[in-house]
């Protein structure tokens, strides 16, 4: 038994189930025990590979893309480059590498990390000196501001419900015997967050509700109403929100049991872009639809950064650089079922690739 799941199931025992998302807040952000205080997540050693991880071309592409929107808002003098949930700062890296070459920009932008875990600060210092982290979005400075999540809604805890006999029931998480496991209980005050066309849903249906990602995207759609600029949130999801059970576990790249070793095992849930672009319009900036990955990434110059990298590159280099293109774009890896929306302040004009 790992010491999260003994603190859990005493917490349970003592007060009853808990809501799946107290228990992936606890599992993944737990100060002692939780998933994001270890150091090896990311990465072929560890549980899983995201796509900054994969190649220095998909930070290097993003990076530009957020030049430009810079540029359109006037090329203000100082702007905030924030990223929510920056892992190993691979992406802020590769992106400032690149965005370096568009002249002003470097020197315009202030970098600013949103990270709970303690271990993963002290790795995204190493790689991006001179960075301010914060624990929300909350304390980002006024002004102009760029911002990019990655990987990072996905991470944010969910709430379930399942429809039984005509009527909806929170899916919590109980202990079944001595073992963790989920149990019907009565929906807590988040059931108001559920989509209200997919409540007729049959008996059986599954219904997901993510608070966290719906208040982080208002909060940053307010701000850059209110000071001007753009977001670009980028995450395995759907487009528009459809009943389904997507909490998952992953361990050594490979799906497991939520329950069977907290605090080990990555937890996740596939993100609803749909909300999150209501609550970006509702706190008064526009979204876009949410585009393909592999498309986008494609219209905004991967397969153009690919042919540069590839013209000096040794034949091994070739291969490994075609390689990681057809990882983030071919529609059997990340090419479709990872999505990419941009919001912006109302003033900027359409961003490329959507
Ligand atoms: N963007 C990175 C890492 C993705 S993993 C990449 O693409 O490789 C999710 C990241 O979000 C981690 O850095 C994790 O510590 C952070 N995170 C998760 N929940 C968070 C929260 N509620 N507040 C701040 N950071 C969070």
């Amino acid at each position: 038994m790992t010491p999260l799941k003994n603190i859990l199931a005493r917490r349970i025992e003592a007060t009853g189930p808990i809501s799946l998302a107290d228990y992936m807040a606890e599992c993944l952000m737990h100060p002692k025990h939780g998933y994001y205080q270890r150091e090896r997540v990311f990465g072929s050693d560890g549980d899983f590979i995201t796509a900054p991880e994969v190649s220095q071309m998909f930070g290097e592409t993003i990076g530009l893309w957020l030049a430009d929107r810079w540029i359109v808002m006037g090329r203000p003098a100082r702007v905030n480059l924030v990223e929510l949930g920056p892992g190993r700062g691979t992406l802020m890296a590769d992106m400032l590498r690149a965005a370096a070459k568009v002249p002003g920009f470097k020197d315009a932008a202030q970098v600013h990390f949103i990270e709970a875990s303690e271990q993963l600060r002290a790795l995204q210092a190493e790689k991006v000196p001179g960075a301010t982290w914060h624990d929300d979005f909350s304390s980002i400075p006024e002004g102009p501001t760029l911002v990019v999540a990655n990987e990072f809604f996905d991470a944010l805890p969910i709430h379930q419900y399942e429809k039984q006999g005509g009527k909806w029931f929170e899916r919590s998480v109980g202990l079944v015997g001595d073992r963790l496991g989920f149990v019907l209980t009565q929906p807590g005050a988040q059931f108001a967050l559920a989509p209200a066309h997919l409540l007729s849903a049959p008996d059986g249906s599954l219904l997901e509700v993510c608070p966290g990602a719906i208040s982080s995207s208002a909060n940053v759609a307010s701000h850059l109403a209110a000071h001007g600029g753009a977001a670009l949130f980028i995450d395995y999801g759907y487009a528009i929100s459809a009943p389904g059970d997507t909490f998952q576990a992953l361990k050594a790249h490979a799906f497991t049991d939520p329950f069977a070793e907290p605090g080990k095992a990555d937890l996740t849930a596939h993100v609803a872009f749909d909300r999150i672009a209501e609550a970006s319009e509702s706190a008064g900036a526009k979204a876009t639809p949410a585009a393909e990955q592999g498309a986008f990434l494609m219209t905004i110059g991967l397969g153009v950064r690919a042919q540069a990298l590839a013209e000096t590159a040794s034949s091994k280099g070739q291969e490994r650089i075609l390689s990681e293109l057809k990882r983030l774009t071919a529609p059997d890896e990340m090419g479709t079922l990872f999505k990419v929306l941009a919001v912006q302040s109302s003033a900027l004009p359409k961003p490329p690739g959507f």
